[in-house]
């Protein structure tokens, strides 16, 4: 069995879910020490304990990445237990659909504090952590930090906040010296709860319309799953990414080709 994240230290937020789970599950086959984190204490219990099962190794805090003091005190004590943080997964995510017109301020500001202001702090509290003993920053963005979607002004506008932010701190990190690798991950469309959910909260007719452009427009013809993100994350935290920083990898089935 390949361990290509033999002695590494990851922590992957939103972890109790969907893409998040996925890529705990994924890296902790390679060999990580994986801490799950997520606002869903049932949740990460389930996820550490599935993990611990199959002979992974895993840890398991309760972590709502809009917490400035969580983020420095857990990455104190993930170093403090174990010694130092080799990766960070910001994947927690949240999508509440409704287009500009629609869209309340309340609504805009919940998913810029949690897509936007959650990674940035993650990145920040991780750097000190990474600075010395050197690491791999995974962000999630998305198709949609590239791409336009009428319903998701929010969203998008987000997702392409993530997706500049992590060029800028890439940047950074590379001016300054530090061996911190940091790149964007972009996911199509990919059968999760919050797929599932955002089309069940939008009107039928929008929700069938897209649905079927979806079809039409997927060159793979199919929605993505979990694990095809959590296998691109894999390589990005692994050695075979060492010459990537501020990249962005798009896995999307070939959508935003045309
Ligand atoms: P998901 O199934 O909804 O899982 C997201 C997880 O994040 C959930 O467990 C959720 O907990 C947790 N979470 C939400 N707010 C949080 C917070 N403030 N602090 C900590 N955890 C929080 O979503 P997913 O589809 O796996 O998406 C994961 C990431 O991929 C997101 O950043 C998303 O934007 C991105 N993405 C997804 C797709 C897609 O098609 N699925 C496409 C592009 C990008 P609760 O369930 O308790 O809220």
């Amino acid at each position: 069995m390949s361990q290509r994240l033999e002695n590494k230290i990851a922590l992957v937020t939103g972890a109790g879910a969907g893409i998040g789970e996925a890529t705990s599950r994924r890296f902790a086959e390679e060999g990580a020490t994986v801490i799950v984190t997520d606002m869903d204490g049932d949740a990460v219990e389930r996820v550490v304990a599935d993990i611990t099962a199959a002979g992974g190794r895993a840890d398991g805090r309760v972590q709502d990445v809009t917490d400035e003091q969580g983020w420095d005190s857990l990455v104190d004590a993930i170093v403090a237990e174990y010694g130092a943080l080799h990766v960070l997964v910001n994947n927690a995510g949240i999508a509440l659909p409704a287009n500009v017109e629609d869209a309340t301020l309340a609504d805009w500001r919940k998913v810029q504090a949690v897509n936007v202001e959650g990674v940035f702090m993650g990145c920040r509290a991780a750097i000190r952590a990474m600075k010395s003993c050197g690491g791999s920053i995974i962000n999630i963005s998305s198709i949609e930090g590239i791409v336009g979607e009428p319903n998701t002004a929010a969203y998008n506008t987000s997702k392409g906040g993530v997706r500049i932010f992590t060029k800028s701190t890439a940047l950074h990190c590379a001016k300054q010296g530090y061996p911190i690798r940091v790149n964007s991950v972009h996911p199509g469309f990919i059968l999760t709860a919050m797929v599932e959910q955002g089309l069940a909260s939008m009107p039928e007719d929008v929700s069938q319309e897209m649905l079927e452009r979806l079809d039409r427009e997927i060159p793979l013809q199919r929605m993505g799953e979990p694990l095809d993100i959590a296998n691109g994350c894999l390589f990005l935290a692994s050695e075979e990414a060492k010459y990537m920083t501020g990249s962005e990898l798009i896995i999307d089935g070939g959508y935003t080709c045309h």
